[in-house]
């Protein structure tokens, strides 16, 4: 990474965490941080369901947690007849600064498209808050050689055509699908190399904002590869799932050495 960017370390709590346990998990987490400092330019943030946001939020703030308010979706429309669903506004609302969206699991099981991704993209930009942009691809992709094309095409589909401090703001997530939960990590080679397309994707559309737009890794972020995978020069951080439901593993990652 580039010390200019900084590190973002996002913990996708999932479907998991009642607002009890949500408590306890980012209390522990809260211990762990303020006892000691962050390296600088590092900022966490946490994504748990949307019932357990409000807890978060009340905890965040009145221990003083350094960590800002997250969240895993949202709706592109502000309000209506959505049945189930959660706008940008509402989220806004609770003071989340950061909105994963594109996830592949929500790409897989809820059929989110490019386009779906990129109207969530407008919502949240409209209310202020900074989209995390996930892109990747199928391991039937990878081995075909597909990789890149897919990963390049998902990027100018969320962000090709906005302004240049627009896209340089975005945070982009690669995830190869292959490495979402499987404790199959890419190697820090791969990771840099794709990290490194995206980058120069952006380069194609929005020149300006190659330097600025950070760029996290996930799928299978452990403790003990985060040191590793942080040294590519295009890796600005870590989207975690698993290891961040554990505050001390999610800590670790945190404070690995860039
Ligand atoms: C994720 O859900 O974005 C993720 C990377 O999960 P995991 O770390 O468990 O692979």
């Amino acid at each position: 990474m580039l010390a200019e960017r900084g590190v973002l370390v996002s913990g996708n709590w999932k479907m998991n965490e009642n607002h009890f346990e949500a408590l306890k998990l980012v209390q522990e987490l809260g211990a762990l941080l303020l006892a000691g400092t962050l390296p600088p330019g590092r900022e966490v943030s946490l994504h748990p369901p949307f019932t357990s946001l409000r807890t978060v939020q009340t905890a965040v703030e009145s221990d003083h947690i350094p960590v800002a308010l997250g969240a895993q979706n949202c709706h592109w429309e502000d309000r209506g007849a959505y049945t189930g669903e959660v706008s940008a506004e509402m989220l806004a609302k609770l003071n989340v600064r950061y909105v994963i969206t594109g996830h592949s699991e929500r790409r897989q099981y809820f059929g989110e498209t490019d386009e779906v991704v990129a109207r969530k993209i407008d919502a949240i930009l409209r209310h202020g808050m900074v989209p995390i942009v996930c892109v990747g691809e199928t391991l039937a992709e990878r081995e075909a050689g597909d990789a890149e094309t897919k990963v390049r095409g998902q990027v100018r589909a969320a962000l090709e055509g906005r302004p240049t401090e627009v896209v340089a703001s975005v945070v982009l997530a690669y995830e190869p699908i292959w490495a979402i939960g499987t404790g199959r990590t890419a190697t820090p080679a791969d990771a840099q190399e794709m990290c490194a397309a995206i980058r120069s994707e952006v380069g194609h559309f929005a020149p300006s904002a190659t330097a600025a737009i950070r760029v996290q890794y996930g799928g299978s972020v452990t403790p003990e590869t985060a040191e590793e995978l942080l040294a590519g020069e295009d890796i600005d951080g870590f989207l975690v799932g698993g290891a961040s439901l554990d505050a001390q593993r999610l800590v670790s990652i945190v404070r690995a050495r860039a």
